[in-house]
């Protein structure tokens, strides 16, 4: 696979987005609404995934039919923020496994510290799904994706709701081979890093924090 971006600008992603923005909702909707996100932005990640075909039995004859040729499907939330897709990402793919990571920005640096890694016995083997909702530096996302392949995962996609110029450009240049799915592609950055015109503190808006 290629590191292209893919804006999914289907519109009830966009609508959803807009809601997600706006100032005055508050994290019981913010919620509700990251977890629709989830939903649409995985239905279209997992596009590519490969099927084959099973015999079932319908009603009326046996025929041959489409399933998804592994089972080896491994969704990977940056905690905090990618905490708020992760359930209904699971409630589309029920047998996928989870792998948390924790990455926290140096807040001075700006650089990606991890404190947490748990992840299933089978990683390397899985098509992994990094969810880091807002790809701002880029540096959560690259420190994640070196953090799978050092556990020799091949198979990698990054989605997030927000993207900047700056962190598309530096998981490009770092991870070539792992394509993007986003919602948007704002602006920029301001000079705390954060996506503008964006969201604001995605993990504060899901959690109720700011
Ligand atoms: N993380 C966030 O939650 N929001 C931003 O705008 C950038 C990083």
């Amino acid at each position: 696979m290629d590191g292209s971006v893919h804006v999914v600008s289907h519109p009830l992603v966009q609508h959803k987005l807009t809601l997600m923005r706006r100032r005055e909702t508050a994290p019981p909707e913010f919620r509700v609404l990251m977890r629709d996100m989830g939903t649409l932005l995985l239905y279209e990640a997992t596009r590519d995934l490969p099927l084959h075909d099973v015999e079932i039995e319908t009603p009326l004859v046996r025929a041959p039919a489409p399933t998804l040729a592994t089972a080896d499907i491994c969704l990977v939330p940056i905690l905090r923020a990618g905490l708020g897709m992760v359930e209904s990402m699971l409630d589309l793919i029920p047998f996928a496994q989870v792998a948390h990571i924790g990455i926290y920005r140096d807040p001075k640096t700006l650089d990606a510290i991890e404190y947490y890694f748990k992840a299933p016995a089978n990683l390397s083997a899985c098509h992994t799904f990094i969810i880091d909702p807002m790809l701002a530096t880029g540096h959560s996302a690259v420190a994640a994706v070196r953090r799978l392949k050092q556990s020799s995962v091949s198979q990698l996609t990054v989605i997030c709701l927000l993207a900047a110029p700056a962190g598309i450009a530096l998981l490009q240049a770092e991870h070539p081979d792992v394509p993007i799915y986003t919602a948007s592609i704002d602006a920029q950055l301001d000079g705390h890093a954060y996506i503008v015109p964006g969201l604001g503190d995605a993990g504060d808006r899901l959690f109720g924090t700011g």
